[in-house]
């Protein structure tokens, strides 16, 4: 029997699937194009953790829900951190926020993956809107700016055929081999390249005049701050040359350019202005707003999306949480030991807490750090619906088989939530919350209900509907 799922992993792509007698196909249809990444295509070969275990024994689920009743009575609801990854992009995830949250236990704050370049958008453009994956088969020019599409969004590929490509990456990657001009940039350079090119558009007269007008009237002030940008001593720090840029100016002028950016670009003190320097780029060039043109980044995969859970709670930065301030730490579907900066810090300071849960599908660090591990479900053994940070489309997860192991999060939320004498809803009210969000194409697809094909048509998001350049570097 073929049941309709989804990819659940945190990816460009949200691929749609195909359950069928066992296997896992692709959709032939929108986004997906009839294949899967080796992640999908290998998924089965991935081992989980089948048993909960305490300080290393395994336990039965019963015993491993009762201790953890008791790790989250023993402390002050605050003193018990809720911290949550996207292991599994699936909406329902959250639904453990609800109980954390109504308990007044202490949630996190920002993430660890494109925070810095998803404020600098906010402050341009008053909102993160990305541009959706689609799009981009329109286009007549892409820059790949620091992303690397053959490891981490494959189904950006065949969207690039016929197209003129740049890309700017410090390393020469599969598709800088492919591209018509690699500017091997210096790693931490962009900022600087981005600021030179709007600076040489300017001096060309290349800028959209009418469009900055209209929707970025700071374009004035921006060219002087890019004065203060040292041509020639920039272009050595940074490994360019006026050729190159001359060679980029040449290829977009007057045509439909995508910018593609990844996340390394931003992973810097300053990765807001970063992001936010490209976008004043692409506004320069009027990209914004028309059909095949834009700035692709993650973008907000929970745009117009409302959450059905209660999540006001006090929080903390995920990014440098102070974990020594915690008695119970209930972390699900996140690695911290692997993913936080400063590895050494995360280290001693998980140890000097009295209770570490690890809630997930996979051994890694920080369950082998945990005194209780609880086994998730996998995708393929819960229901969920997902959305995408990439493209527009709302995404039914169906259950595809029944497993004994582990627990989904709808149910270990609501042993919580009974134990605790908290509101829960039934996990199909839930659902149905998400799924009325879709709307049905004629093809049959759903797609998420007031999402912009091609953002910001009618100008930007801030109060006055104009872009905000940077006024400082
Ligand atoms: S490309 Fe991304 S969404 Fe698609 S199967 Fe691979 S990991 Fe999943």
């Amino acid at each position: 029997m073929k049941v309709f799922t989804a990819c659940p992993l945190d990816c460009y792509d949200a691929c749609s699937i195909i359950s069928n007698e066992d296997t896992l196909q692709a959709s032939k249809d929108g986004h997906t194009q009839g294949f899967l990444c080796p992640h999908m295509n290998h998924y089965e070969k991935f081992e989980t953790i089948q048993k909960p275990r305490y300080k290393g024994e395994e336990i039965s689920l019963e015993k491993a829900l009762e201790l953890l009743k008791e790790m989250l009575n023993i402390s002050e609801p605050s003193a018990v951190l809720h911290y949550r990854g996207h292991g599994n992009f699936g909406l329902m995830q959250a639904v453990s926020d609800h109980f954390f949250a109504s308990y007044g236990a202490t949630l996190t704050d920002g993430n660890l993956c494109d925070g810095a370049g998803a404020a600098g958008i906010v402050q341009g453009r008053g909102s993160d809107k990305n541009m959706p994956l689609f799009e981009i088969a329109k286009s007549e020019v892409v820059i790949i700016w620091g992303r690397n599409p053959h490891t981490t969004s494959s189904h950006l590929l065949p969207l690039l055929k016929d197209k003129k490509i740049i890309v700017i990456d410090p390393l020469r990657t599969k598709i800088a081999k492919m591209a018509d001009l690699h500017i091997q940039i210096k790693p931490h350079g962009d900022l600087e390249l981005a600021m030179l090119m709007s600076r040489f558009l300017h001096i060309e007269n290349a800028t959209d005049e009418a469009y900055l007008k209209e929707y970025a009237s700071g374009y004035e002030e921006f060219y002087e701050l890019t004065q203060s940008v040292r041509i020639k001593a920039t272009l050595d720090a940074i490994d360019v040359t006026l050729g190159e840029i001359g060679k980029v100016l040449e290829l977009i002028r007057e045509k439909k350019v995508a910018i593609v950016c990844g996340i390394g670009i931003q992973k810097y003190a300053d990765g807001a202005d970063v992001m936010r320097a490209i976008d004043a780029f692409a506004v320069y060039l009027g990209l914004f707003g028309k059909e095949g043109c834009g700035v692709a980044y993650l973008g907000n995969s929970k745009e117009n999306i409302s959450s059905p859970f209660f999540t006001k709670a006090a929080r903390v930065s995920k990014v440098n949480t102070d974990f020594p301030k915690f008695t119970t730490v209930f972390i699900q579907g996140a690695n911290p030991l692997s993913q936080m900066p400063d590895t050494l810090r995360v280290k001693e300071s998980l140890n000097t807490v009295k209770n570490v849960v690890y809630f997930g599908l996979y051994e890694n660090e920080t369950s082998e750090r945990a005194d209780l591990i609880i086994p998730a479900k996998s995708f393929l053994h819960k229901e969920d619906i997902r959305t995408s940070y990439s493209h527009n489309a709302i995404l039914p997860m169906h259950r595809v088989a029944v497993s004994a192991d582990g627990i989904s999060e709808y149910d270990l939320s609501a042993y919580l939530c009974a134990a605790f004498d908290i509101n829960l809803k039934s996990e199909e009210e839930y659902l149905n919350h998400f799924r009325a969000h879709g709307v049905e194409k004629i093809d049959g697809s759903l797609y998420v209900d007031g999402r912009e094909e091609i953002p910001y048509s009618e100008g930007f998001d801030t109060d006055d509907g104009e872009f905000c350049f940077l006024d400082a570097i």
